[in-house]
């Protein structure tokens, strides 16, 4: 039971997209939840935002998350957007199931979308129900409060609920609403909506809102609009090596999934390799794996080459002059995406200074895990036990030793060119390789438990695990464990 208040909720809301950007979304409301119930409300997300976790525990915060009432100062919106899906370019998508609600300004003073996902039909629904299911909101909400203390740059959870009422999938299933929490809902596909109907006057609309609002500085340069494109490269650039040096695979890297702000977005069918594979694909809708593991450096440029044609009348009215300028910031992409990469992985591996060697002594390593059919997560958190002088645990991921032994051979004469205490470099390695990811087998527990059971304790466990992801707990092995090893590949649905 929720329980009672007569108190309200205050967001503190300013809608400046509402305000700046007419004819980008339809202004729509909820469909309404007959039997709604608050399952998890993120309380640290919820004062961030300045709201009293205590209000929003009370029927007041639950009709709001169901999306029954809409919170003063609200202005829901579905918002309007395109997309090149796996490829092929479908030049409407939208808001089919989402309403952003508005921007609070939190107590930092940072503007952030609230967004209800799964809170019923709008004008961009096309076939669909514009609902969700409870198990792909629930599997949002613990994957991105993993990534987000991971560090990782990432749309956020404040709540969800489960609606009360069945949604029809491929068998009926519980419902549920994700409130999710934003930088903005920008996305590439946003830019693509307009230019494909040649609305060159919204793009640059799009492009001065996103530059205020997301990558200021670009304002200032000599050309705004080129200066954007790099901002928002750079940021996407940090992302993505971000989330190869995890091991994560964010499954459906269309261009409506990706966001101007550099927050990743939209978690589906996404998961966490086990073992390193760059082959590795968990979607099922992913027959031809163009979103694998070792595929999403090579995406990232695609997708922002897309962004940039959307920007060709912005730049010079010389259409191949504008061309030509835009392609040398897309081809800084991957000297980008190097530096972020080898910066992370070189802090993996224990190093603080940069050498020629470092990358080659990465693949390596990259290597002999794929060989060796090395858990990824596991070999980086055991590379510090074997900096603090044992070195079994991290033999122990590999079926051969010869190879892991050389290496560790020449890794250690590396570090050795280092002036630095083995304590403080391992301790240091403890903050950037966690030991608790969302591992498959634990997150398909936990919301097997939530849907079929009602009960959220595997969810609220393995959450409390993955919120500390570098923080071991005594005797708790089986949360930092690969599951079993079958013969069948993981399949993650697309869940929607
Ligand atoms: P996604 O795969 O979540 O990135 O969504 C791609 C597009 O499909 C977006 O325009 C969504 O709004 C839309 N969509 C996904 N699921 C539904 C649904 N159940 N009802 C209506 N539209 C949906
Ligand atoms: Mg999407």
């Amino acid at each position: 039971m929720n329980k009672l208040s007569s108190a309200l909720p205050k967001f503190a809301f300013d809608n400046s997209f509402s305000r700046s950007l007419e004819g980008c979304f339809v202004e729509w409301n909820a469909a309404t939840a007959d039997a709604p119930k608050l399952l998890q409300l993120n309380h640290e997300l919820a004062k961030e935002l300045g709201l009293d976790p205590a209000i929003l525990e009370t029927d007041a915060g639950t009709s709001i998350f169901s999306g029954n009432v809409a919170p003063e100062g609200a202005a829901p919106m579905a918002q309007a957007y395109a997309g090149h899906q796996f490829g092929g370019f479908s030049p409407q998508l939208g808001d089919g199931r989402a309403l952003l609600l508005g921007e609070v300004i939190d107590i930092y003073g940072r503007r952030r979308d609230l967004q209800l996902k799964g809170s019923g039909r709008t004008p961009f629904s096309r076939g669909g129900d514009g609902k969700s299911a409870l198990g792909p909101v629930l599997r949002e909400y613990l994957i991105g409060e993993a990534m987000h203390a991971l560090g990782v740059p990432t749309t956020r959870a404040l709540a969800a609920v489960s609606t009360g009422e069945m949604v029809r999938r491929e068998t009926p299933l519980p419902g549920g609403i994700l409130t999710r929490v934003a930088a903005s809902h920008m996305r590439v596909g946003t830019f693509q909506f307009f230019a494909a109907r040649g609305d060159e006057e919204k793009v640059r609309q799009l492009a001065d809102y996103a530059i205020a609002r997301h990558h200021p500085a670009a304002a200032d340069a000599e050309s705004p609009y080129l200066a954007f494109l790099e901002a928002v490269a750079e940021a996407q650039a940090s992302l993505v090596a971000h989330w190869m040096s995890i091991g994560f695979i964010h499954g459906v890297m269309n261009t409506d999934n990706m966001t101007i702000s550099g927050e990743t977005i939209d978690y589906g069918p996404c998961a966490f390799m086990d073992s390193y594979a760059p082959d590795t694909v968990f979607s099922s809708i992913d027959t031809q794996g163009r979103y694998a593991y070792g595929n999403q450096p090579d995406i990232l440029g695609w997708n922002l080459a897309r962004l940039a044609e959307t920007l060709i009348p912005l730049i010079d009215p010389d259409k191949d002059r504008a061309i030509e300028t835009l392609t040398d910031v897309i081809n800084t992409i991957p000297a980008r995406y190097d530096a972020h990469w080898a910066g992370r992985m070189r802090r993996k591996i224990g190093l603080t200074t940069e050498l020629s060697g470092d990358v080659g002594l990465i693949d390596d390593l990259l290597t002999t895990m794929h060989q060796g059919g090395a858990d990824f997560t596991l070999t980086f958190r055991h590379l510090a036990a074997a900096v603090r002088g044992n070195a079994i645990p991290l033999q122990g991921q590999f079926t051969e030793l010869s190879a892991i032994n050389a290496w560790l051979e020449t890794w250690r004469a590396r570090l050795a060119e280092e002036d630095i205490d083995a304590e403080t470099r391992a301790d240091a390695m403890d903050r950037i390789n966690p030991l608790y990811i969302p591992r498959n087998h634990k997150v398909e527990e936990a919301l097997d438990a939530a849907v079929d059971l009602e009960d959220m304790g595997p969810f609220e466990a393995l959450l409390e695990f993955v919120s500390h992801p570098f923080d071991p707990v005594d005797d708790q092995d089986n949360y930092a464990a690969p599951g079993p090893q079958t013969n069948l590949p993981y399949q993650t649905f697309c869940g929607t």
